[in-house]
């Protein structure tokens, strides 16, 4: 059997951009820098003497409104956007230098992200990528008022996202899409661009418990009861549905190497991502480390 594994990738030079928080709206400037095989996805408090702390579900300390790390007592926060565009492009192992505790928001999609790793420039390394190839079904669910919010995972020979969200308001309603992990192009394009959203009921709440402090119309769709307040409008109809798949991506990608599996989530938030791959990391049974095989889709030219 001829098989074509792919190699890790990193980036070809260091880059750099700067925003501010969406919660704590402290400016923030981001650094990534290349690094070597089997570093993975390594954030350095360069304000706390360089402080390392990995993107690992071991280290996630809160997820309810963004997904947040903490290691010994040092935050970081709302890392998922940046999480999911390194694993949607296909890098590995990148140092992300940070000099604040949250990262930027930037237009509240992962589209800068990319922009820049697109900047950097990416090269393979000489060590082949593993995978955690998915062998049982693990799933998690959480009933909230009546809600039930599930997420699911199960053997695959690729890594596909099935997903489904379901808000009462017009602009929204039931939305499903599906995505399959792996080709970059589809990332950026169908994926990468989609916003993170909230309700101005909830925005208004937040900042009461002074969270969502850095939030406007530049770095979030902002729904009112029955519109939204953008004046550009949406990127796409389901441009909700789509941010949501970008979160899973992002969140995820704790795990530490890209999956093989299909996920299903149905009204999952943050929480719940977490929770899922801590448990599948749990269950010894439920998965094996495999070298990562060049992938249907990302062979297609
Ligand atoms: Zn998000």
């Amino acid at each position: 059997m001829t098989s074509h594994h792919t190699r890790q990738r990193t980036l070809q030079r260091t880059v750099e951009t700067e925003g501010i928080g969406l919660h704590t709206a402290v400016p923030v400037r981001l650094r990534m820098l290349p690094a070597p095989p089997d570093t993975g996805y390594m954030f350095v408090r360069v304000d706390l003497n360089g402080f390392e702390i990995p993107a690992s579900v071991e280290y996630v300390s809160s997820c309810s409104y963004a997904t947040t790390l903490m290691h010994t007592g040092v935050l970081l926060s709302t890392v998922e956007h940046l999480l999911s565009a390194l694993r949607g492009m296909n890098v590995d192992n990148v140092y992300l230098e940070i000099d604040n505790l949250e990262l930027p928001i930037m237009d509240g999609s992962a589209g800068d992200f990319v922009r820049l790793i697109e900047a950097a420039g990416v090269e393979e390394q000489s060590v082949s990528r593993r995978a955690l190839e998915v062998r049982r079904m693990v799933s998690v669910e959480q009933t909230e008022r009546g809600v039930v919010r599930r997420i699911s995972i199960e053997p695959c020979a690729n890594y596909e996202i099935d997903c489904t969200i379901d808000f009462a308001h017009p602009r929204i309603g039931i939305q499903n899409y599906t995505f399959t992990v792996g080709d970059a192009e589809s990332y950026k394009r169908d994926i990468a661009p989609a916003r993170t959203f909230g309700f101005l009921a909830e925005i208004e709440a937040l900042r009461r418990a002074n969270l969502a402090r850095g939030g406007s119309l530049d770095n979030a769709v902002v729904l009112t009861p029955d519109s939204i307040l953008n004046p550009e409008g949406t990127r796409w109809r389901d441009e909700f549905v789509r941010h949501k798949i970008l979160d899973i991506i992002g969140d995820l990608a704790l795990v530490g190497m890209p999956l093989l599996g299909r996920v299903t989530a149905n009204r999952s938030g943050h929480l719940l991502h977490t929770e899922l791959i801590a448990k599948l990391l749990h269950e010894r049974a439920a998965w094996e480390i495999v070298e990562s095989r060049k992938s249907k889709i990302e062979g297609r030219k």
